[in-house]
């Protein structure tokens, strides 16, 4: 389980390095796409830097000294009712053969209260294509709209492209929709007392948490907690039902069963002018290819931090390409079909049911560093060290490159004697 209802609040990173098992092979550090981490020394790799929680790290290390913030028995022996919504990332978790219905079979026997998120994904697509045709040619409107559901990407954008903030999309993500109504309803016909239970998410994602814990949309997130695809995969697995046993219809729809892969968001909205990115290098260039003011044509992007989307979430357990094989397979099974009474939906978008609370923010620590004439001055100093080092990009000092290295020394987080090569020069 990554996190629970008694975490760290004040905690602003969820992915750790376990300094006992970490032997310093600097294959976090050659991986991590915003050089967040330093390995000095050859010892224990350490992050430093504007970590974004994406889990890259989790991924290349080969001595799981990598986690996110885990207490993995928790939900096996809840003090509380856990009422799970899950990610349909999971229904491609098992293979071709095993359709949601099993998945949804199999979870009910391994919590108490489990539901689809499919009504919510729906319900949030009608959302946003009523808010991107309201707003669209308006004078205030911020375009590309950027779609607000990953949080690694909310994240980068907070920390890295701070101007693009106000282009986050006011829609609430279907997880929080759907967590805010499972609450009241189960208040509203008091199947739980409010104390007793928390609201959880089935997630593939290593930065689950921290959307939870310090949400940038809202004021408290209606989740309680997220918990890891690889945490319940054994568990669900076994309680699959056998090959003669039927299981309720699923309620899912191929669009949102194919909400995890890369394109899966904006292919569930009707026809529109809409982008889908996914890996964070390739981000990375399309955020600052929109800061320059390129791709004002395009209506809304999706993007999404891990390559081919939420099927290669750190937390997952099929291979990524297998599990786009299984989702465009199983989805084909199902019908195009949203189950949404329209008029209903653009009641309650009309009333504000739909939007965020509050407008995302560049967290405080980012904005310290980044007033102009410090920022200038740091600048300045940079390109003078710069100016001394070899460029040879070897990674000996602990930084992932020069640059880097060049921004610690200025930083005061390393000294210029840490270069080897300029002490040997
Ligand atoms: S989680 Fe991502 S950003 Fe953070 S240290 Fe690991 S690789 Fe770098
Ligand atoms: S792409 Fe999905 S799994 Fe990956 S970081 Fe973003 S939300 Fe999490």
């Amino acid at each position: 389980m990554i996190g629970g209802k008694v975490t760290d609040k004040t905690s602003l990173h969820y992915v750790h390095i376990d300094e006992k098992r970490c032997v310093g092979c600097v294959l976090c550090m050659k991986a991590c796409p915003t050089k967040a981490i330093r390995v000095r020394g050859l010892k224990v790799a350490k992050i430093v830097g504007t970590c974004v929680d994406c889990g890259e790290c989790i991924r290349v290390c080969p001595h799981g000294a990598v986690k996110a913030t885990t207490t993995r028995d928790d939900y096996k022996a809840p003090a509380a009712n856990m009422v799970i919504s899950a990610s349909p990332v999971l229904y491609s978790q098992f293979g071709q053969d095993v359709l949601p219905e099993d998945i949804q079979a199999a979870l009910q026997k391994t919590f108490e209260y489990v539901f689809d998120q499919t009504y919510f994904l729906d319900l949030y697509n009608v959302a946003l294509e009523i808010f991107i045709k309201e707003t669209s040619g308006k004078e205030d409107s911020s375009r590309p709209l950027i779609s607000p559901v990953c949080p690694v990407v909310n994240r980068l954008i907070a920390y890295r492209f701070p101007a693009l903030l106000k282009n986050l999309s006011p829609i609430l993500t279907p997880r929080e929709l759907a967590a805010r109504e499972l609450k009241r309803r189960i208040e509203k016909d008091d199947l739980l007392k409010k104390t007793d239970y928390g609201v959880y998410h089935i997630t593939p994602c290593s930065a689950k948490m921290i959307s939870i814990n310090n949400p940038m949309f809202l004021k408290t997130s209606y989740l309680d907690g997220a918990i890891g695809i690889n945490d319940v995969f054994e568990s669900v697995k076994r309680n699959l039902p056998g090959p003669d046993e039927t299981s309720p219809v699923s309620p899912s729809n191929s669009l949102a069963i194919g909400w995890g892969i890369s394109g899966g968001e904006i292919a569930a909205m009707g026809e529109g002018n809409y982008m889908a990115v996914s890996g964070l290098p390739e981000t990375i260039r399309y955020l600052e290819k929109i800061e320059m003011g390129l791709f004002r044509d395009i209506e809304y992007f999706e993007f999404r931090a891990c390559l081919e989307g939420c099927i290669g979430g750190p937390l997952t357990v099929a291979d990524r390409y297998e599990a786009k094989r299984t989702v465009m397979n199983i989805s084909r099974m199902f019908s195009h079909d949203k189950r949404i009474r329209y008029a209903q939906a653009e009641r309650a978008y009309r009333k504000g049911w739909f939007f965020s609370e509050k407008r995302p923010q560049q967290p405080e620590e980012a904005g310290k560093r980044s007033g102009i004439i410090h920022e200038i001055e740091r600048q300045e100093k940079i390109a003078k060290i710069m100016e001394g080092l070899p460029g040879k990009e070897c990674g000996f000092c602990g930084s992932p490159g020069c640059r880097s290295f060049a921004e610690d020394v200025a930083d005061g987080r390393a000294m210029l004697e840490e270069c080897i090569r300029m002490r040997i020069r």
